[in-house]
């Protein structure tokens, strides 16, 4: 059970969810960190009177320092300060709730420390879920997963001690606000239209990952990292409801599955009080109102982003960092309106057939790796405007 948490990530959606669930544990909030969302810290930070903030923006950092003069919290900025949030002294549990893969280097930090990590920072695991699962075994660290999938799975396997007993996982996945088109109809489909998510609130990255399918493409390697299997035995199928968080199929046919309404702040709260489970006054999901559940094959035809992150996941080494920088690069620019919705998929795939494959990399051909896979994008994107 955690006591006191750093959250790396606070202004976004996760890291308010994480802070209401804080607040309704009593949890000690030591440390929070954004990137420039100045309002929002200030005000986080006069509720929760963490000891640290981060602010990664330099200019956003400053603003905020003098905004919380009058009070004990310290500000720092700077991307390298989010590893000193995540080694705080007397902090039990990191939370890593920041987008993309700035997260790495503080979350290897804090596991070096032997924190909890409550990990909801999929692209950190997607990029060096080897070095980081082998590093937490090293140092005994937790990892915890918060995805909603992979804590289903997590909630699922307690009590497994052998992970032998494990047939396959199986990930449910919402298809989207495009589910039902083909290829050439999402190809039209706007920054507006991949933002109205059917089922789940969340930032725009993964939002725009949902749309594209690319979201459970990451997860898929997620799983694979978090519990150590091939890709064989990590299967998708689409769940419109979000209902059923996902499942685990054991060798003698069992198969065990997490339900509930679709609320981030329930995974949050067993990576908080984990092995143990909470009282909350929340309405859990009422068998007799739901919608009846259905199940289906990925149109992987529809979304190739899915079958292309299976394709990185079977390549395996730095081919999978490869294929996260260069969907973050390409969001970035879907997100800012100057590529279409067809082109996340071209710009990642044109990477990962461009950039070569390091098997058993290290943490500087991860590095490398994934800054070599932005510049492949964005040269390929300037090209493309030519
Ligand atoms: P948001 O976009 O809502 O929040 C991102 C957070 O990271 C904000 O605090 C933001 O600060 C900060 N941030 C953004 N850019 C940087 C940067 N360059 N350096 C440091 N900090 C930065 O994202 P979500 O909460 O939706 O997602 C967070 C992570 O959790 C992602 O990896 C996502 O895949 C995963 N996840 C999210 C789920 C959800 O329901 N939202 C479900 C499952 C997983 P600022 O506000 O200042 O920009
Ligand atoms: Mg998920």
């Amino acid at each position: 059970m955690s006591k006191t948490i750093s959250i790396l990530g606070s202004t976004g959606s996760i890291g308010r969810q994480t802070l209401e669930v804080a607040e309704q544990l009593g949890l000690t909030v030591a440390a929070i960190t954004a990137h420039n969302s100045v309002e929002l810290a200030e005000e986080q930070a006069r509720k929760f009177k963490p000891r640290q903030v981060i602010m990664t923006d330099e200019a956003a950092a400053r603003d905020l320092k003098v905004r919380l003069a009058d009070t004990k919290t310290r500000v720092h900025g700077g991307v390298s300060a989010l590893s000193t949030a995540a080694t705080l002294p007397g902090v039990d549990t990191v939370v890593t709730a920041v987008v993309g893969m700035v997260g790495l280097k503080p979350t290897l930090a804090a596991i070096r420390e032997g924190k909890r990590i409550a990990l909801a920072n999929k692209e950190t695991l997607v990029c060096a879920g080897e070095l980081v699962m082998d590093s937490a075994a090293r140092c005994g660290a937790e990892i915890v997963p918060v995805d909603s999938e992979h804590s289903a799975i997590f909630q699922c396997v307690q009590g497994c001690t052998d992970r032998g007993e494990i047939r396959r996982l199986i990930l449910t996945c919402s298809g989207g606000p495009f589910y039902g088109m083909t290829r050439a109809e999402a190809g039209k489909m706007t920054r507006e239209d991949a933002l109205r998510h059917p089922n789940w609130k969340m930032g725009p990255k993964i939002t725009v990952d949902c749309a594209t399918l690319m979201n459970k493409g990451l997860e898929v390697i997620e799983a694979m990292r978090l519990y150590r299997l091939p890709l064989t035995r990590v299967n998708v199928v689409i769940h419109r409801q979000s209902i059923v968080h996902s499942l685990v199929e054991f060798r003698d046919g069992a198969l065990l599955a997490q339900l509930g309404t679709p609320d981030m702040r329930l995974p949050i709260r067993y990576a908080m009080t984990y092995p143990q489970r909470a009282e909350t006054e929340e309405e859990p999901l009422d068998l007799l109102r739901c919608p009846p559940l259905t199940f289906a094959e990925p149109d992987r035809r529809a979304f190739p982003c899915l079958r292309l992150a299976e394709v990185a996941a079977a390549k395996g080494g730095t081919a999978c960092a490869v294929l996260n920088a260069a969907n973050e690069e390409a969001v970035r620019l879907f997100l800012e309106d100057r590529i279409g919705f067809q082109d996340i998929f071209d710009l990642t795939a044109g990477a990962l057939t461009e950039l070569p494959v390091i098997h058993k990399p290290c943490l500087s051909d991860i590095l490398e790796a994934d800054a070599a896979a932005r510049q492949a994008v964005l040269r390929n994107f300037q090209s493309q405007k030519e």
